[in-house]
């Protein structure tokens, strides 16, 4: 039997309140392990430790910091696989996609974070009391103090460690609590920080349920909040997080378009919408949920994405030549279904799918989509590509910005003008021109508009994020 995961608080590996859970396959429901499950009281207990470490991390000389972060870099590549594997089993995605997570996301966090914070800069400005030339003015970036982190199941390891290396760098101590589908590899992430040796408090880790979240977000000790997740509980985060004026970045649901226009290189085009929908079985904020095609290259579109789809191989994440693998969850698996069955009832053809075993869903074209049905107004996050025709750019953009999501949007054409009016006209974090949806750089910032979430992250704009700007005067006269 595997070890009961536990809690790492205070520098110690110890038992939250909350007794046990079963953590279990998202493809067969083959039990993996066990862990302890926190409760408020024991997020309480963290957040305590991490207040009391802050002062004296944040005193911590940079170039110790950076010592640190650079430690466990090297600590969490020797970890990769065995976490990759982990996020497999765990939520189901396909092994190759676990090691993209970690080899090319995850674990280049501490180098970039400690990079980024080795060039962040303050800044002076010139004075309004121009006649006696007294004042001296410059901005500088504090800690904000305690930060907590809550983070979804899809990018189990990714998205937080953006948020906790970040954060730590910039001097602020962590609380963490993961989604309660990974604790496996978020446990062996969580090591990684004990074994090269950050100082008791500075990092903490509480695994559980939304209860323990909400612990996070009512505790008046935490100053800072990184949340990644759905849109339903990123408005509740906002809501209570906002009472308490805390500093939040909130990077939450999506339902981006991708657009096919009539002089799109159709080839690339149906390489990006497979990536768009079917990475990750669409389990991915940034997936393209919503194919938009012109009506003149519609049938030669659909015709080329069928024939493309049916290549992919579905089936155990854990096989190297799988393409695509199962739902994470049976709350995914009945929205997918729910949303489907809706398009079909409101006059949506299915016109490519399979047999539905387990927790697999095949992957499924739909044509004939409408602006009236779930598919197309809310995220479904799952594996299907629901086609809605249209006739010119204007009505393109309409359809793209008419819902309350603004994550990434995709456009393929090769006419530059209308390459712009994509550019200027779709609502959204992202827009990017004849590259998928599902592409996002580590090197440039990342975030959501209107309900896709608040702020932004990755590269140094994460920095801006968890710290407070202070302006500082002097008067030399
Ligand atoms: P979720 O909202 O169900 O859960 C996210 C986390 O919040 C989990 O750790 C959960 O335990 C916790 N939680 C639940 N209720 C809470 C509460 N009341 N207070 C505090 N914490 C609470 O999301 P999920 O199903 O794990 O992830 C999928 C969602 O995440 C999708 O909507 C997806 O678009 C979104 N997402 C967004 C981004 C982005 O960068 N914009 C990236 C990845 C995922």
């Amino acid at each position: 039997m595997s070890e009961l995961i536990q809690a790492y608080i205070n520098g110690q590996w110890e038992n939250g309140t909350g007794g046990t859970a079963e953590y279990r396959s998202a493809y067969d429901g083959s039990r993996l392990g066990t862990f302890s499950v926190c409760q408020a009281g024991d997020v309480e207990r963290a957040i305590s430790a991490a207040r009391s470490a802050q002062v004296g991390w944040a005193a911590t000389p940079l170039l110790d910091k950076v010592d640190l972060m650079y430690a466990a870099y090297e600590l969490c590549k020797a970890a990769n696989e065995e976490i990759a594997q982990s996020i497999s089993a765990e939520m189901g995605k396909t092994i190759r996609e676990s090691r993209e997570e970690m080899l090319q996301y995850g674990w280049g966090h501490f180098r970039r974070a400690a990079e980024d914070m080795l060039r962040f800069r303050g800044m002076t400005m010139p004075n309004s009391e121009t006649r006696s030339n007294s004042k001296r003015m410059f901005v500088q970036q504090y800690p904000l103090g305690v930060v907590g982190v809550i983070s979804p199941f899809n990018f189990p390891v990714d998205i937080p460690a953006i948020a906790i290396t970040y954060a730590l760098i910039a001097g602020n101590t962590v609380v963490w609590k993961p989604s309660e589908y990974c604790p496996g590899s978020t446990r062996r992430y969580a090591q990684v920080f004990q074994d090269a040796g950050f100082p008791a408090g500075v990092f903490n880790y509480v695994p559980g349920y939304g209860d323990a979240g909400e612990a996070l977000v009512e505790s008046p000790d935490v100053r800072g909040l990184f949340f990644t997740g759905s849109t339903r509980v990123g408005r509740k985060i906002a809501a209570a997080a906002g009472a308490g004026l805390k500093r939040t970045l909130l990077e939450l649901g999506g339902n981006g378009p991708i657009i096919v226009h009539h002089d799109a290189d159709l080839d690339r085009a149906v390489e990006a919408t497979i990536t768009g929908c079917f990475y990750m079985a669409g389990q991915v904020c940034t997936a393209a949920e919503r194919v938009l095609v012109h009506e003149d290259i519609h049938d030669l579109f659909v015709a080329k994405l069928v024939e493309r789809t049916k290549q992919l191989k579905t089936g155990d994440p854990l096989d190297e030549a799988t393409d695509m693998g199962p739902l994470c969850n049976d709350n995914v698996l009945k929205q997918v279904v729910s949303h489907v069955d809706d398009a079909r009832s409101k006059g949506a053809d299915v016109i490519q799918a399979g047999e539905l075993t387990g927790r697999l869903f095949p992957p499924t074209i739909l044509v004939n989509v409408t602006e009236d049905m779930l598919i197309a107004r809310e995220e479904t996050f799952g594996p299907v590509a629901p086609i809605i025709k249209y006739g010119d750019i204007d009505e393109a953009l309409q359809i793209a910005n008419s819902t309350e999501f603004g994550l990434n949007a995709a456009a393929f054409t090769n006419n530059l003008r209308d390459a712009w009016r994509f550019i200027d006209g779709l609502e959204h974090g992202t827009v990017l021109i004849n590259e998928t949806t599902n592409y996002w750089d580590q090197l440039a910032p990342f975030g959501g508009a209107k309900s896709s979430g608040l702020g932004r992250e990755l590269s140094s704009w994460a920095l801006g994020a968890f710290t407070e700007t202070k302006t500082i005067v002097i008067d030399i006269s």
